[in-house]
């Protein structure tokens, strides 16, 4: 466990910019800092491996004062990845990854191979080893950082907006990426980011600063968007935060009703026969939905083709069985706002339909979960 005690860095110039903070950051967990620039993030990370030192207050990696342990030898169990991945620009890919390694005493030969796992962990080539870091693209040199710092298996991570120079689309593949290699690892991960989206998918708590270094609030991600504790978190937390919030809820136990569905190819008057207030869902021989189709769609068609369907809305999971694989109440709510029969579909772990369920249903079962106290109101 890593232990802020009352922790204040007051830079020479007089910037408060850490102020007493105290926090203490779960081993195997992904711990967020976010808050706006200049409220202190980048100070209370790097006071953790001792880039920076505190002015007063102390700072506990497994109960003991990193104050009292040599800084290369506390930072040989401490990772840490920058923004621009902070490679070596005249050595190879694999070099860099190999780094910490023969530092520490590892032939090259068995740091290279150990570097050459590593890339496949972080979801690299391995031909991409012999390049230069300019060769690569800035999501694989964000990868390529995430392997050196992993190269001495560190237990402790520490994270500075390493995705935040690259487009979203990679940083949404980084993100996702980074949870899968922590499903695995159980790293102490403690991650910087200004970005309250990237806090909220990332984090197993979040840390919230303001401005002058000075706590806000630390919370699980879903207390964070259900109850901010004031006007400053409610406003960075941000909009739809309600609705947001109903994706850490599972969608487990709300009722399920049928629906209408229809085999692709059927006849017309057969699937008319079959319609629900005027619309049904269209299944292949799997029982997997591709489609609807409507009262009035059949009447310019003999037969329920797939090329002539209406395009369904989003879908959600569920199992009977098992809470684990359901989907959030915000799919839920969402497969029912954007279906064209208003009725969101349920899928099972196949695919195959199981249900369908309207936006009513799910505020109800909303409803029925906080009034018995199982979500904060
Ligand atoms: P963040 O990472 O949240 O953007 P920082 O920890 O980098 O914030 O900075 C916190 C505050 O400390 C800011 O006001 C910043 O200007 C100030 N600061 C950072 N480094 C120094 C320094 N070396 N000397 C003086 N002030 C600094
Ligand atoms: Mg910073």
């Amino acid at each position: 466990m890593i232990e802020f005690q009352a922790v204040t860095k007051r830079y020479d110039d007089g910037t408060v910019a850490v102020d007493s903070l105290d926090l203490a950051i779960d081993d195997g967990q992904i711990t967020v800092f976010v808050g706006p620039s200049g409220c202190g993030k980048t100070t209370s990370l790097r006071m953790i491996n001792r880039m920076i030192d505190a002015t007063s207050g102390s700072i506990l990696l497994d109960g003991m004062d990193v104050r009292a342990q040599h800084p290369a030898l506390l930072r040989r169990g401490i990772g840490y990845v920058i923004q621009h991945a902070g490679l070596f620009p005249h050595r190879t890919v694999l070099d860099n990854v190999a780094t910490v390694p023969v530092l520490t005493g590892a032939s090259r030969r068995a740091a290279r191979r150990r570097a050459a796992e590593l890339l496949e962990t972080v979801g690299l080539p391995a031909e991409l080893g012999r390049r230069y870091p300019a060769q690569l693209s800035g999501g694989q040199q964000q990868r390529v950082g995430v392997a050196r710092a992993l190269a001495a298996d560190p237990p402790v991570l520490l994270m500075d907006e390493p995705f935040s120079a690259v487009d979203p689309v990679v940083r949404d593949d980084l993100q996702d990426e980074l949870l899968r290699l922590q499903s695995e690892l159980d790293k102490t991960i403690v991650f910087v980011t200004h970005d309250i989206d990237e806090a909220i998918k990332l984090g197993d708590k979040v840390a919230v600063l303001r401005v002058g270094g000075r706590l806000a609030q630390y919370d699980t991600p879903a207390a964070l968007l259900a109850k901010p504790i004031d006007d400053f978190v409610s406003s960075f937390v941000g909009r739809d935060r309600g609705y947001r919030a109903l994706g850490f809820l599972s969608a487990h136990g709300i009722p399920v009703g049928p629906v209408a569905s229809v085999p692709v190819g059927s006849p017309v008057e057969q699937a008319r026969g079959l319609l629900d207030n005027g619309w049904a869902v269209v299944v292949d021989a799997e029982n997997r939905p591709l489609g609807w189709v409507s009262d009035r769609a059949l009447s310019t068609v003999d037969e329920v083709r797939a090329e002539d369907l209406i395009s369904g809305g989003s879908l959600y999971q569920v199992d009977a069985e098992s809470a684990g694989t359901a989907g959030s109440l915000r799919n839920a709510l969402d497969s029912a706002l954007s279906s064209p029969a208003a009725l969101g579909i349920a899928v099972d772990a196949n695919g195959a339909v199981v249900g369908g369920v309207t936006a009513d249903t799910v505020l109800r079962a909303l409803a029925d979960a906080r009034r018995s106290g199982e979500v904060p109101t």
